[in-house]
């Protein structure tokens, strides 16, 4: 029945990667003397770090938008482009982490816990760098890789830091108001409004959550009213406030035998394993209405029964806010002490950065648009590839048809009969698209200027890719007839 969930949404933006350079080193006798542009930095990330520090999504909902710095571009003279700075956020222990369509990313359920939420750009590197023996002075560099950006969503269900227990009417709302009302800034907060139950009360420099749960009544522990559901979400407070009412007037209730009944219902609450049960929870008592002058002297005269039985106490008004102040500090240095104990307890950083996945996986696709098809390529290195391509610069595109061809992204649109001027679209949404120019073929022409049909292309592709795949049946069946012999190559 009752969660309180909060939800926001970040809208993240993970630094760009720098730009390569292109440069040629220019020394007095030497005025070429060979590339010397540097590569781009790499983008800085953003990562979730669970923290018990933080107990609320507050923060985010004030400043949900949250970047990253980019790298710096390279430089001539070997000067590489800086890193750009990571960011980490800290959320609350118990943060789950969607993506944009609600599909859960994480369960951030332990302190310590991280995750990479947007992975920074990497940088392009610089001509020096794509300097080797073919291609000694390479008159480009690559572009820096933009950053992940886009919207996560983090949802908390919030386990309120002190549960008020206390029978109805004894003022738990009116107290959480009091508390809570004080601060305007909190009163932004979307649990205030969405939930009247649950307070965000600041003290000094610390915040902490209150929770009022209505129901509790005799019998909860068996089951009995909604007082069940209320003792759930206690489970996990770290203290219980004693709210009691010293004005009713109601026939059988007292302060003191009120505070038993309550305390035989937590008593017979029995909690899940390895977790304190209630009635060993560190607990406050909150003498409450004594601006009735009645209640007042009656608070007064428990006050030492009560303190007697171990429970600091105080006298307050929800109606007049007396006494608030101490009790305010009081559940907050109880709230931070216990934050603290729990903090001792991380034994270890649980990663959940992606491992680093195969990333030449790619997919062509066909799709067709009216008469033409037309081949779309998805796959992460082909897409960054085009994103580092600078497509005004012809070396560039070069190297890109290079990179494509190396992976057998040629061989693979042969095969599913694409020609020359095909239309291929490199990537998912904004692909580059190209009219396509096989590479080999273009060699090919250079070299020799007579045309061949599109028949003929595709035969002599069709041989080649035989031989190429005899070749290789051949040489398994040597390997295969030497596995007996110990000299490998
Ligand atoms: P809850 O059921 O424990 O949440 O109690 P509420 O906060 O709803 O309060 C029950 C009634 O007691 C309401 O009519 C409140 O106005 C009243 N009340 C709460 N706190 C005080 C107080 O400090 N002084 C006085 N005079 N009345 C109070
Ligand atoms: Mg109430």
């Amino acid at each position: 029945m009752i969660t309180f969930v909060d939800q926001v949404t970040l809208h993240l933006r993970a630094g760009n990667g720098g730009d390569g350079c292109t440069s040629i080193k220019r020394e007095k006798f030497k005025p070429l003397a060979g590339p010397d542009g540097a590569d781009g930095g790499d983008g800085g990330s953003i990562t979730l770090v669970t923290d018990n520090n933080v107990t609320t999504l507050l923060d985010y909902h004030h400043r949900p938008h949250r970047v990253a710095t980019s790298g710096g571009s390279g430089a001539g003279d070997y000067r590489n482009g800086s890193k750009g700075e990571d960011l980490t956020l800290p959320v609350p222990v118990g943060t789950v982490v969607k993506d944009a369509n609600g599909k859960i990313l994480a369960d951030l359920s332990e302190p310590g816990m991280e995750l990479l939420v947007a992975e920074g750009g990497q940088g392009g590197l610089g001509n020096m760098t794509l300097a080797n023996r073919m291609r000694i002075a390479p008159n480009f560099h690559l572009l820096g890789v933009p950053g992940w950006a886009g919207d996560v969503i983090l949802e908390l269900k919030t386990v309120a830091d002190v549960a008020l227990v206390g029978f109805p009417s004894a003022g738990k709302s009116s107290l959480i108001a009091a508390m809570s009302a004080a601060r305007p800034k909190i009163a932004d907060y979307p649990f205030t409004t969405l939930h009247p139950n649950l307070g965000v009360v600041q003290a000094g420099e610390m915040r902490y959550t209150i929770a009022d749960v209505p129901g509790l009544i005799e019998g909860a522990s068996q089951g009995k009213g909604l007082g069940l559901e209320f003792l759930r979400h206690v489970e996990r407070c770290s203290a219980l406030l004693h709210v009691i009412d010293c004005a009713t007037l109601e026939p059988g209730r007292d302060p003191i035998s009120d505070l038993d009944v309550i305390l035989a219902e937590l008593a017979a609450y029995q909690v899940p394993e390895g977790q304190t049960p209630l009635i060993e929870r560190p607990q406050l008592v909150a003498l409450n209405k004594i601006d009735i002058p009645d209640a007042l002297e009656l608070a007064e005269f428990v006050k030492a029964e009560f303190e007697a039985r171990g429970y600091p106490v105080y006298l307050i008004s929800s109606a007049t806010n007396q006494g608030l102040r101490e009790l305010n500090f009081a559940l907050g240095q109880l709230v931070t002490e216990e934050r603290k104990s729990q903090t001792a307890q991380i034994a270890k950083r649980i990663s959940l950065l992606p491992p680093k996945k195969d990333d030449s996986k790619y997919e062509i696709r066909t799709e067709s648009q009216g008469e033409n098809i037309i081949y779309r390529i998805v796959g992460p290195k082909p897409e960054r590839w085009v994103a580092q391509c600078d497509f005004s610069n012809q070396d560039a595109v070069g190297y890109l048809g290079e990179r494509l061809q190396k992976i057998g992204i040629e061989d693979e649109l042969y095969k599913k009969g694409a020609k020359r001027g095909s239309t291929v679209i490199i990537g998912e949404q904004n692909g580059v698209v190209f009219d396509w120019d096989p590479l080999v073929d273009s060699v090919a022409e250079l070299v020799s200027e007579e045309r061949r049909t599109n028949q003929d292309r595709r035969q002599e592709y069709h041989q080649m890719m035989d031989q190429r795949s005899r070749g290789r049946a051949e040489r398994e069946a040597v390997r295969e007839a030497s596995v007996f012999s110990e000299d490998e190559e």
